[in-house]
């Protein structure tokens, strides 16, 4: 069976579920597919900026986001001999108009975000669907998906975005190796991948973990 969207994005992580609010505010009919069926309950983030905080206010959960935050006030590195590394005044806001340095409870923010899904008409983030397989055509993208009763389905889009993670399978499906520093930091690292629209070149961005696929 095959559903038809006009974007498919591809992890539920803090990544997926920004693109997927942000298209949901911009009116256009998404799906979000999520391997994992329960939120994450601990936190792998710690910290964002101030740039993270306009883009969370960009799908207008500025205020309640920081409403759960802290921001940091001083920073301090030392050694092991109390010898100060590094230091640095924070808690300052910057060019964003935000604070740039900002604590935060991960699951805490996961969870508003999905609730800002939710909250979209036109978009929807499934839950316990895993991407197994990816190909074009001339036309559109075609995501098989796996889902957690054991079945499998086709979802068509003319953009898919991979937003799955330091060991993306989208990466792997479509042969885009990590770079050197990439793999040096795999366990941090994001990766946005597009298979876009008529037209675009295949090219690769300057930040390394972005890469433009033709389809169609
Ligand atoms: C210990 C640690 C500390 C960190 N601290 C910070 C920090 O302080 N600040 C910061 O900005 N970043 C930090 N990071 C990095 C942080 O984890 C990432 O910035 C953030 O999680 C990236 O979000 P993401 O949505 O790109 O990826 P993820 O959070 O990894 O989400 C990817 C999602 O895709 C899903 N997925 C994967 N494969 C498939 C598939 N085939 N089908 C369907 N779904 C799939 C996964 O289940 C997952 O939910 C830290 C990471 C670690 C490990």
């Amino acid at each position: 069976m095959t559903r038809n969207y006009e974007v498919v994005v591809i992890g539920g992580g803090p990544v997926g579920t920004v693109a997927l609010a942000l298209l949901g505010h911009a009116g256009i009919h998404a799906v979000g597919i999520e391997r994992d069926v329960d939120l994450w309950s601990q936190a792998r983030a710690v910290h964002f900026d101030g740039e993270t905080m306009r883009a969370l206010q960009g799908i207008g959960i500025g205020d309640q986001v920081l409403a759960r935050c802290r921001p940091m006030t001083n920073v301090r590195m030392e050694n092991e001999a109390g010898e100060t590394l590094m230091a640095q005044p924070t808690g300052q806001r910057g060019p964003q108009a935000w604070h740039d340095d900002v604590m935060f409870h991960q699951p805490e923010v996961d969870a508003l975000l999905r609730a800002e899904v939710e909250r979209l008409p036109g978009v929807e983030l499934r839950l316990g669907t895993t991407l197994v397989g990816l190909e074009q055509d001339d036309r559109r993208a075609h995501c098989r998906v796996q889902n957690a009763d054991g079945t499998s389905e086709v979802l068509a889009a003319r953009w898919v975005i991979g937003c799955d993670g330091a060991w993306s399978t989208v990466r792997g499906l479509l042969g885009i190796p990590s770079r050197a520093w990439a793999r040096m930091i795999r366990g941090w690292s994001s990766t946005v991948v597009c298979a876009t629209a008529p037209g675009s070149p295949a090219t690769w961005s300057s930040s390394a973990t972005t890469r433009a696929l033709p389809c169609g």
